[in-house]
């Protein structure tokens, strides 16, 4: 897509839409922007009336809203082209792409892939919705490069020509219902990933998850799963084959639970799809440790363990945490920002379930379908409150999980600052103790 000279509007102003910016600068295009925050109006003025210009072109980020959108209405009337950032990273990179969807365990598989390859010996790159923008690394790849690309639904909404070599759908459970409307529309948005695939690129499936096996939506696809399976990437008498060829013991293995197992699956299959040798698998996989949030061991006091899963901000990850603590007695610390999705799922895992402390803005629903199940709830409103009474009541032996299958924005600005505060009055507690 050539773009110099062409009047191109960049629409929303977050971390992507800058990148987008200074690459379209990079473009020779002309560029202008807008936001539907007026408060970037008032710091570096913007397009007031964008409705009004012909551009030839639109790039969207992924922080717009799409659905009932009327700006996009009338570009969409008026026949002006938009495009996601991605695809502009896209159609400005070289060398081979793999892209991570799902609803859970992007970051964790994407690291994770991205470490294998790297270990392997590949030029690599990793970007996407992990926090570094496609846009902004794109013009440093190459041919012989891979770049692992963390992609959200946010992204996929409105791309148009984004084309991995290796695509992997992880997993798809209820989330951001309150932006896609509706379970079906999140589902067809995420099955976006496959819309340009070509005959030797490759879809990589969860067979154990109900939504991503079913979305077999090209001929050359491959399921990885925790049982034994005839093709494909599977566990069988404690190691991961990949066909018929063992790679890796499950023993090397370190992270918790039965999807971190899945998210392992899920990176050796797109790793094995580049050829990697079979001794890169361990050491690549036996020294990686989640990155932060996601169910980080953050303290012990007076035998209690404390753990951040602060980046669990839907019911499935909420859960994924839970079993990953298997018959632990758990005080389980619920709450933030609702995103319209049924609870229940949690509080059937009952029996390991000690305590539930509710908090925040959700608090009150959640503490609701708790007791519905019968479980022993708290509730409080502030957060801070609700940490300090598991500090003070959970006794040796319990492990307190911070795991809130709500987004944090009620009362920090992210899921990590959310989870800085726990370590924070973890800490605190235990230094005055
Ligand atoms: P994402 O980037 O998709 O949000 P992360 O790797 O950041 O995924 O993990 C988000 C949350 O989901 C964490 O609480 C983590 O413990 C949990 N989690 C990680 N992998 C999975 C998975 N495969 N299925 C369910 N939950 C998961």
């Amino acid at each position: 897509m050539k773009l110099k000279n062409k009047k191109v509007l960049v629409y929303g102003m977050g971390d992507s839409g800058r990148a987008v910016i200074k690459l379209l600068h990079k473009l020779n295009a002309y560029v202008s922007f807008y936001d539907d925050d007026v408060k970037f109006y008032d710091q570096i003025g913007f397009e007031r009336r964008p409705e009004d210009v012909d551009w030839d072109l639109v790039v969207i980020s992924p922080g717009i809203k799409c659905l009932g959108n009327p700006l996009l209405k009338v570009f969409d009337e008026r026949k002006i082209p938009v495009i996601s950032e991605l695809d502009l990273a896209y159609l400005q990179s070289k060398g081979k792409i793999v892209a991570i969807t799902g609803t859970n365990g992007k970051t964790t598989v994407s690291m994770l892939t991205h470490r294998i390859l790297k270990m392997a010996g590949f030029e690599t790159f990793l970007c996407g919705n992990i926090g570094l923008p496609f846009s902004s690394i794109c013009q440093q790849t190459n041919k012989n490069s891979i770049t692992v690309c963390e992609v959200s639904n946010f992204q996929l909404e409105r791309s148009v020509f984004f084309r991995a070599n290796v695509s992997c759908i992880l997993n798809v459970r209820p989330d951001h219902l309150d932006r896609h409307e509706s379970f079906a529309e999140y589902v067809r948005v995420k099955a976006k990933i496959a819309q340009n695939l070509r005959r030797k690129d490759v879809l990589i499936l969860n067979l154990n998850d109900e939504q991503a096996r079913k979305l077999v939506l090209h001929k050359n696809f491959l399921f990885f799963s925790k049982n034994r399976l005839k093709k494909g990437v599977y566990v069988w008498k404690n190691q991961i084959f990949v066909n018929k060829k063992s790679v890796l013991n499950l023993s090397d293995v370190n992270l918790a639970g039965q999807k971190n197992l899945e998210n392992v699956l899920a990176s050796v299959a797109m790793a094995s799809r580049f050829g990697v040798e079979k001794g890169v698998y361990e050491k690549a996989i036996k020294s990686f440790s989640p990155p932060a949030h996601r169910m980080e061991v953050v303290g012990k006091m007076n035998g209690v363990t404390f753990v951040d899963d602060s980046k669990a901000t839907n019911v499935a990850s909420t859960v994924a945490c839970v079993e990953a603590f298997g018959d632990k007695p758990i005080w389980l610390l619920l709450g933030g920002l609702g995103k319209e999705i049924a609870y229940d799922e949690i509080f059937d895992l009952k029996p390991n379930i000690k305590r539930v402390v509710c908090f925040g803005q959700e608090g009150n629903n959640m503490a609701n379908c708790a007791k519905k199940h019968g479980c022993d709830c708290a509730i409080f409103d502030k957060f801070d409150d609700a940490v300090n009474f598991c500090i003070e009541n959970a006794q040796e032996g319990d492990f307190v999980l911070l795991s809130p299958a709500c987004a944090s924005f009620d009362e920090f600005s992210s899921y990590a600052e959310r989870g800085e505060r726990f370590k924070s009055l973890i800490l605190r507690r235990a230094d005055e103790n």
